[in-house]
């Protein structure tokens, strides 16, 4: 249903899309089957097509389906339908897809997936009210709000509005001191949904070297602090660090979270390593010559004018890695799912 309303004092519209309602009887999805190796027997897809030696893949897609069945599950034990809002300001056509994305998934999983959407010339007032708002909602359990923002709102002044308990992305400065104390808290989903994929492979973190690259508020940072709260030994690069190959190369686990298409090579490389690549970068026919090995990605960029690479040169370290993910198919999929559980946390925690 879409509903257009005047916001309270009058001066623009939003219009609203609410989901069909699921009945409280609606069950779980079914539990997505974890593939297992013939030659190891362990969880994890060998990839054998490119060489003799291949790292076991990680299967983003199965892993969020798990979750995506724990939150289901969750949801039928609370009995009720926790409410997610996500909240989006102007015509951001990458926005656009998240937003509807985000609430068209927690609708079907359960939840109550609410999708907002200001014009873009809402005043950053308005916004802030609107924040206010959906605070006081005893029906709200999430707010997210999708950045970029219009450039006259200050996107810290929004995220520092959110309630806490609310604060599913855990971007909200005490979200993130809490996260950094290593107390419990709703952690950003993307670097909790890298914890689970590395999780689910078996691998122990307590000891091993991390190397993150990128120190980003939502995937760098976090990541490095989510490691450091399970014994990892971390270390951050960025921009600026020296030397990168051959910091990467300490790493036990090493992830990528640059954007910057296939930087991480084979010399980043210790053989054996578990490769996170959390990168999503999009290039066109001037990348034909770099990717030229890889024949995958080669086939589809010539078919379709454009591919989509992560940071990570994956058609030459799966050769030397223990585990890898694909992008797409790896931490791509985790986002959305780690948001739904952060939800069903929330809800948890909120209403116990
Ligand atoms: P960002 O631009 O905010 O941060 C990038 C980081 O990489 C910075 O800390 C910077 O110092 C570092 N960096 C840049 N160039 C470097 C270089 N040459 N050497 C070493 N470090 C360098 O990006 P972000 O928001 O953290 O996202 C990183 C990547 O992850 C992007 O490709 C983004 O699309 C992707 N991403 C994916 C998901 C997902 O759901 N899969 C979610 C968030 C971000």
């Amino acid at each position: 249903m879409v509903t257009g309303t005047k916001l309270p004092h009058g001066t623009a519209r939003f219009y609203r899309l609410r989901g069909t309602r699921i009945p409280k009887s609606a069950k779980p999805v079914a539990s997505a089957g974890i593939p297992a190796t013939e030659h190891t027997g362990r969880r994890g897809l060998c990839d054998t097509s490119n060489g003799p030696m291949s790292a076991r893949i990680i299967d983003g897609k199965a892993v969020a389906q798990q979750i995506e069945s724990e939150v289901s599950s969750a949801i039928a034990t609370l009995g009720f339908r926790p409410g997610l809002v996500a909240v989006r300001v102007g015509n951001d056509p990458a926005s656009e897809i998240y937003v509807r994305n985000k609430a068209k998934k927690a609708r079907e999983l359960g939840l109550e997936g609410t999708e907002l959407v200001f014009p873009e010339t809402m005043s950053e007032a308005e916004l802030l009210a609107e924040v206010a708002r959906l605070n006081h909602d005893d029906g709200i359990d999430g707010i997210l709000v999708q950045l970029p923002l219009p450039k006259h709102i200050d996107s810290r002044k929004v995220i520092d509005a959110i309630s806490p308990a609310k604060d599913v992305d855990g971007f909200h400065p005490i979200s993130v001191g809490m996260l950094h104390l290593g107390r419990s808290t709703l952690a950003p989903c993307t670097p909790a949904g890298v914890i689970r994929l590395i999780e689910w492979t078996g691998e122990a973190i307590d000891g091993k070297h991390a190397v993150v690259i990128g120190r980003s508020d939502i995937v760098g940072k976090p990541m490095a602090s989510l490691l450091l709260a399970r014994n990892a030994t971390v270390t951050i690069c960025h921009s600026k660090t020296r030397d990168l190959a051959a910091v990467a190369r300490q790493a036990d686990i090493l992830v990528a979270a640059i954007g910057r298409p296939i930087l991480v090579t084979a010399d980043f490389v210790k053989p054996g390593a578990i490769v996170i690549d959390v990168g999503m970068n999009r290039v066109g026919s001037e990348f034909a010559a770099q990717i030229a090995h890889d024949s995958d990605k080669a086939r589809l960029l010539e078919k379709n004018g454009s591919v989509l690479l992560g940071d990570v040169d994956y058609a030459r370290v799966r050769d030397l890695a223990s585990w890898i993910t694909p992008v797409p198919g790896g931490v791509g999929p985790m986002t959305i799912a780690m948001l739904m559980k952060n939800t069903v946390t929330a809800a948890e925690r909120r209403r116990a």
